[in-house]
Formats: C-alpha cells, sequence, structure tokens
C-alpha cells in the first residue's frame, strides 16, 4: 500500500520533559543526521524551550510547536499562553485536547473548540486530538467518542481555514501502554474521521485533511499505520524523547515514501 499524495507529518510530543540544555542537546543531534525529505516533522517541546527552539530550527526543515494554549490573546489569565505568544516563539503548531489535557486539567469539548478557532485565526495549524478510553472502546463507543469530541473541536472552525487542521487519533488506553492499536482499528477510525470532516467543511477539504495516529508508536510500528492512504503521520510521545528513537521512526516514514 502506498502513502498518500498528502505531505506526512510527524510530531514530537515532549510533554512535561526536557530541560533547555536537553532540548537544544537534542535539536543539534537530531540536524546533525539526515533527515527524510518529503516527511514534515514537529517538535512539540514545553512553553519553556519554545523561543530557544524556535531560534535553533530557523532555517531547518524542522517545524516548532506548542502543547497548548489558550483562547485569548492577552489579559488577566495567570498561568496561561496566548496564540499570540506562542507565533511570537516561531511555533507553526500547537497540540489541543491531548488527553492528558483533559483528563488531568478537566479540559471540555467546548473549550478545545474555542482553542482550536483561535489558533487558526493566528494562522497556527492546531494538531487536534481525539480518542477513546478503553472502557469507552470496550463498550462499543469509540466512534460516538470521536464523532462528539470533533463536534465540539472543530465548532469554531471557519470554512476557509478548514485546510489548516491536522487531527491526531490517539486512543487513550495506547498512550504510553506499549499496546499500540492495529493499522486495521486506526485505519476504520482515520477514514471515520476524514468521512466526518468531509460532511462539514467539503471534500477538498477532507482531500487535504492529515490524520495523524497517536499510542506507543515506536520506529518498528509507524509503518503499520502510515502504510494506510487515510492514515498521515503520528504524534509521538516517549519515542519522541530520544533523538535515536525519533530519528528511526522519521527514517521508516522516509524509506516508506521513497520506496518504488
Ligand atoms: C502522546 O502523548 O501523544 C503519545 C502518543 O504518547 P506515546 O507515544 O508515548 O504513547
Amino acid at each position: 500500500m502506498t502513502i498518500p499524495q498528502r505531505r506526512p507529518i510527524l510530531a514530537a510530543n515532549w510533554k512535561m520533559n526536557m530541560t533547555l540544555a536537553e532540548g537544544g542537546a537534542f535539536v543539534k543531534e537530531l540536524l546533525a543526521r539526515s533527515l527524510p525529505a518529503g516527511v514534515e516533522v514537529v517538535i512539540c517541546p514545553p512553553f519553556t524551550l519554545l523561543h530557544l527552539l524556535g531560534e535553533k530550527l530557523q532555517g531547518t526543515s524542522l517545524k516548532l510547536g506548542a502543547q497548548n494554549m489558550y483562547f485569548e490573546e492577552a489579559g488577566a489569565f495567570t498561568g496561561e499562553v496566548s496564540p499570540l505568544m506562542l507565533k511570537d516563539a516561531g511555533a507553526h503548531y500547537v497540540i489541543l485536547g491531548h488527553s492528558e489535557r483533559r483528563a488531568h486539567f478537566k479540559e471540555e469539548d467546548s473549550l478545545v473548540g474555542k482553542k482550536v478557532g483561535a489558533a487558526l485565526e493566528h494562522g497556527l495549524s492546531p494538531i487536534l486530538c481525539v480518542g477513546e478510553t478503553l472502557e469507552e472502546r470496550k463498550e462499543g463507543k469509540t466512534l460516538e467518542v470521536v464523532e462528539r469530541q470533533l463536534a465540539g473541536g472543530l465548532a469554531a472552525v471557519p470554512r476557509e481555514r478548514a485546510g489548516n487542521m491536522v487531527i491526531a487519533y490517539e486512543p487513550v488506553w495506547a498512550i504510553g501502554s506499549g499496546q499500540a492499536a492495529t493499522g486495521g482499528d486506526a485505519r476504520e477510525v482515520s477514514a471515520f474521521i476524514r468521512r466526518l470532516y468531509g460532511d462539514q467543511f467539503g471534500r477538498e477539504a477532507e482531500s487535504s485533511l492529515r490524520v495523524q495516529y497517536g499510542g506507543s508508536v515506536k520506529g518498528d510500528n509507524i509503518r503499520d499505520f502510515t502504510g494506510y492512504p487515510e492514515i498521515d503521520g503520528a504524534l509521538v510521545g516517549g519515542a519522541s524523547l530520544k533523538a535515536d528513537s525519533w530519528h528511526a521512526i522519521l527514517q521508516a516514514v522516509g524509506q516508506q515514501i521513497s520506496a518504488p
């Protein structure tokens, strides 16, 4: 099976890891290696590293992303970071609605939707995360949950900006567990996401939408996902924290798209 026309996107979610020194060393090590052409690579460090990495990634093929933001531009919102600030630090992408934010910080679909709308308004591309818990999967509610999260998360997306979205399908039970979904299951949900997106924004937007899989992705299983035309890359946590394991994922996808 071949990869689709859309440019694959591999995003590293460093979560609450990495000091300035560690993040700088990681980028130096990664940039010393050959990186696959035709694959978009995004690093999403904690806020404290955004500016440093923004400078280090300038003029390279790597893009910068944040892991969260608030939807207002400025004001009395102690502890929050705005879309303007992310742009100022050099970010192109922002992860929104990650399951850890939904679970630990009680972010609801309505809030995620406001953030997605604000990110697009300010020229940031959201990586909107959706996915079911193990309990929900066992109850056969996977598609219902994903549909609800998409309805809320996409509520403020204007049609003219629908071409700038990335959606990450991340089953909660697969995140950090070492137990990835099967390629077939990820494909089924990704196809469902595409269809709903097309229903809402039109078939052109659907065909430009990039859908990632996320959950225990490594160099030796990434192709189980990116081999399907409905899946355009991955959002990666644990295996993105070491230059070696991250590079193995980039290489695997690079080889896959250059294979005849
Ligand atoms: C994530 O946190 O988005 C993630 C996919 O983590 P991991 O790759 O560690 O499962």
